[in-house]
């Protein structure tokens, strides 16, 4: 949801109501791959209270998140700090998180200050208030609509 939240609120709102539609999407089929080919010693896909789903985590100290590419970078970034701090608040000691792109052979490392924390208390907030909201809010002119698996719902 915090991905979304950075990426988009209306695709925030449907996905809230279980309009999946990534199935159907040709880049979520490759991210799908990217994920399946990459890294095959790690333990992959871990669930955590049916809540956030990590795409692996090394000896409980480092969270690794797969990405193809980087035009959602700061939406990555903050999906991958809430991890961090939802584990952090369940006593998990996680020291940082790392975005990796394995097409691009590049990596970054993500880390969660004071201040992110705050933020994350009211980003959650604000991601509430979107869910409980009756319509979806309005299309917001984004570059990234073409690519969506919900672009059959937005505009046609
Ligand atoms: S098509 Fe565009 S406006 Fe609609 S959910 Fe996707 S990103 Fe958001």
């Amino acid at each position: 949801m915090v991905y979304y939240y950075f990426v988009c609120q209306r695709k925030l709102w449907f996905f809230s109501r279980h309009y999946t539609m990534e199935d159907n999407s040709e880049l979520v089929s490759m991210g799908k791959l990217i994920d399946e080919t990459s890294y095959k010693r790690e333990k992959k896909n871990i669930l955590i209270d049916e809540e956030i789903n990590i795409d692996f985590l090394k000896d409980w100290k480092v969270i690794h998140e797969v990405k193809k590419s980087r035009k959602v970078n700061e939406a990555s970034k903050w999906q991958l700090k809430y991890y961090i701090w939802l584990l952090r608040n369940k006593g998990v000691e996680i020291e940082k998180g790392v975005l990796d792109y394995p097409l691009l052979r590049k990596r970054e490392d993500v880390f969660v200050s004071e201040k992110d924390g705050k933020d994350l208390n009211e980003i959650l907030d604000k991601i509430d208030e979107i869910r409980s909201l009756k319509i979806p809010p309005v299309i917001s002119t984004k570059g990234i609509c073409k690519k969506c698996a919900y672009y059959e719902l937005c505009y046609i």
